[in-house]
């Protein structure tokens, strides 16, 4: 597989991914040393192929249900998806790096309320937005990550301000905004992030609470399950991307799960849980946050890589839909390596989700579909 992804086109490459989502990755019955030759073979007898460049992401993955998502919403959300693809893509066709086209890619899904993250994040038990985010280049393994930000428009940005412009990896809450308006960072109103949907949301969990567990402690609940509906909408957005010089880089943001309390902070700025790139593979993650952070997920998968010397999308399924079924972590991730094979794996009913490659023409998808 390993093979014929890389060196096919990028219409076989997008296919191929689409077809792993529809009927999931056959598990091999060969061991993994016969595999691992197989595809050091590959690699000594093939001449190494241009990588691929293109940018996969996601909108979060969850119980979304064709009953409960209108067509209007559907449309808007898929021309979302599309215009945050066609972002990313600009950047990549005019040869721009790979972190560029992330961030630009994550930029639009921020911006739009229809995704848990800058606009559309989901409320904490106090009423309040909590924004988390993340970005690594795989070429130096430089990371930047922030969590429980309040005032910026743009947490994705902050994330590689801290990557840039510090000498450290992650900043949490008051000292992560000390530092940005130290770097002269854009500071909003916390209503910027107000809407009424995720606000019903929050209502609903918190009166849910009220009737059913009145005095149970926070660790019983189920943050991010939507009392009224039933789902489990997470939301987070991500994207990876592979650049016309061979870099990838990957980032996540979030709002991270409705009615969070304590500071919680989720996996999507922890690197090696929701976030992870090296030289050959990367990752962005979305869903239960505690899961992906104790099973350290994007790590998981691209170690499985190089250890293993899985094909990447096999590493991604046995993550996805073993490890995390076993453990109860619903979710998904997108994952590209860095010969330009790409895989959008998720155990949940569905994941917002797209794809893009050389040729700019964005494919999206929601459902198993
Ligand atoms: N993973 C995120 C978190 O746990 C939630 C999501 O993916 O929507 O914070």
């Amino acid at each position: 597989m390993l093979a014929s992804l890389s060196s096919g086109s990028w219409s076989h490459l997008v296919a191929a991914s689409l077809v792993m989502l529809t009927w999931g990755c056959a598990a091999s019955t060969r061991s993994v040393s016969a595999k691992r030759d197989e595809a050091m073979m590959h690699e000594e007898a093939a001449p190494r192929p241009k990588p691929k460049w293109g940018l996969v992401i996601h909108g979060g993955a969850g119980v979304i249900s064709r009953e409960n998502l209108s067509p209007e919403r559907e449309a808007a959300v898929r021309a979302a998806l599309a215009q945050s693809l066609q972002a990313g893509h600009a950047v990549l066709a005019r040869g721009g790096s790979s972190l560029d086209a992330v961030s630009a890619a994550i930029h639009v899904m921020e911006d739009s309320p229809y995704f848990n993250a800058g606009k559309g994040a989901v409320f904490n038990h106090d009423g309040v937005n909590e924004l988390d985010a993340a970005i690594m280049d795989g070429r130096t393994r430089a990371a930047g990550a922030v969590a429980g930000v309040r005032h910026i428009r743009n947490p994705i940005d902050l994330a590689r301000m801290v990557m840039e412009k510090s000498p450290h990896v992650m900043m949490v809450g008051d000292g992560a905004e000390a530092f940005a308006r130290s770097q002269g960072m854009e500071w909003v109103d916390p209503k910027y992030f107000y809407t009424e949907e995720r606000w019903q949301s929050l209502q609903r969990a918190l009166e849910k609470e009220r009737e059913t567990q009145p005095s149970a402690p926070a660790s019983s609940l189920t943050p991010g399950l939507d009392p009224v509906t039933g789902d489990h909408k997470f939301g987070t957005v991500g994207a990876v991307a592979l650049d016309a010089s061979g870099n990838l880089a990957a980032g996540t943001s979030t709002g991270g799960m409705t009615n969070k309390r304590f500071g919680r902070v989720g996996d999507s700025p922890v690197i090696g849980a929701g976030t992870y790139a090296d030289p050959r593979c990367a990752v962005s993650a979305t869903g239960h946050g505690e899961f992906f952070i104790r099973y350290t997920v994007a790590r998981d998968i691209c170690a499985r890589v190089e250890y293993q010397g899985l094909p990447l999308a096999e590493a991604a399924h046995v993550v996805v839909n073993d490890v995390l079924v076993k453990a109860g972590g619903e979710g998904g991730v997108i994952a590209m390596d860095h010969q330009g094979n790409v895989t959008m794996p998720f155990n949940s009913s569905g994941m917002y989700r797209g794809v893009i490659g050389e040729d700019g023409v964005p494919h999206v998808a929601i459902f198993q579909e």
